[in-house]
């Protein structure tokens, strides 16, 4: 297994009947500690077929190379091991991602922060295998090492510092993501015009399919043990990615744990069996989002979303079922007649 957070599947594709004219093709696989699904609507050569998937594999080869925590070989890994406020050169997509996570940081209000890596560890959702609850002195001092801006970017200098030298960083909520990017990009490279990528849940498409249709994704209900479709969503070329506690999470002495932690406070954040979706035209930039919306909760969440702009779904559980809560920018994609509720 490599990354936990890597291995929430949170949307499945609605499984299509493609009539008549033109085929979809998948490429499937394992990458990143995860399931991976590329669809291409277009007739495609055994020969092409290989091509596509060498390229797919090298991008999420590369992906893994520089930035799981579970290799320790791993550009992040050698950084994390870097106990110095030197800077670091890093390559540039490594820097790309960290570019992401920090304007994330930034406009989350730190809900969102890549320098919780210690605290991942500590409460048993990193690659050491701890199970025993840390202690409130433990948190409190781990917490004091991650948050307030620890790291800072030079772009131009192709580096990055950490202002003090134990920062540990973790890249998991946002990799996967930015991994589906890259994807899409070589794809476009390669010419093909209508795609759908999938890697652990976050999604990118482009193009429409041979009968005209858009690539339609569902966004599944928050429940543990189910996978039930709760919204059908039809992507124009963008991205959609799902956080949630529901279904990455550990019980320790009877409480449930989520992966997701707040910075905050140090602790995960508290179990509401609950998910936010976030469509964004990059999908490195939706999955850091729904993390920190994650964080942020549907609360204070709605309204940064909302202020930032952003179309984000949360699905809570509600009486006797679940309810939406959707930003007036995921509303206009349901007013466009793409959204279908269940
Ligand atoms: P995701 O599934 O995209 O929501 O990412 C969750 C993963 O990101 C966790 O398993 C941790 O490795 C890491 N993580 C946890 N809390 C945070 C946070 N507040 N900000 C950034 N990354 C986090
Ligand atoms: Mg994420």
């Amino acid at each position: 297994m490599l990354a936990t957070g890597f291995l929430v599947l949170a949307v499945l594709t609605v499984r299509q009947v493609v009539p008549g004219r033109g085929d979809v093709h998948e490429i499937a696989g394992h990458a990143l500690g995860t399931t991976y699904s590329v669809k291409l609507a277009e007739p495609l050569s055994s020969s092409r077929g290989a091509a596509v998937a060498t390229a797919i594999e090298g991008r999420l080869d590369e992906v893994d190379e520089l930035m799981s925590t579970y290799r320790p070989d791993s550009e992040l890994s050698r950084f994390n091991r870097h106990r110095s406020t030197r800077p670091y050169p890093l390559s540039a997509p490594t820097l790309e991602v960290f570019a992401v996570a920090q304007d994330v940081f930034e406009r989350s209000g730190g809900a969102f922060d890549v320098t919780v890596g210690s605290l991942v560890d500590a409460w048993g959702f990193g690659p050491g295998d701890r199970s025993s609850r840390p202690s409130t002195p433990e948190v409190a001092a781990l917490r004091s090492r991650a948050g307030s801006e620890p790291l800072a970017l030079d772009r131009e200098a192709g580096t990055i510092r950490k202002l003090a030298p134990d920062v540990v960083a973790d890249l998991s909520a946002v990799a996967k993501g930015y991994a589906v990017d890259l994807v899409a990009e070589t794809l476009v490279a390669l010419g093909v015009s209508s795609f759908l990528v999938e890697i652990g849940g976050e999604l990118r498409a482009r193009g429409w399919k041979a009968d005209g249709s858009r690539w339609r994704v569902g966004i599944e209900r928050p429940e543990p043990a189910e996978r039930t479709v709760h919204l059908a969503l039809d992507l124009a070329d963008e991205a959609i990615a799902t956080s949630g506690d529901y279904r990455n999470f550990r019980e320790q002495d009877g409480v449930r744990l989520a992966h997701i932690i707040d910075p905050r406070s140090g602790r995960p954040v508290p179990y509401a069996g609950a998910s936010v979706s976030v469509v964004h035209a990059r999908a490195a930039v939706a999955d850091a989002w729904a993390t920190a919306l994650s964080v942020l909760g549907p609360e204070a969440g709605s309204a940064v979303a909302e202020r930032e702009g952003l179309a984000a779904l949360f699905i809570l559980p509600g009486s006797g079922g679940y309810v939406t809560r959707a930003t007036s920018a995921f509303r206009a994609k349901l007013g466009a007649g793409t959204l279908i509720e269940r």
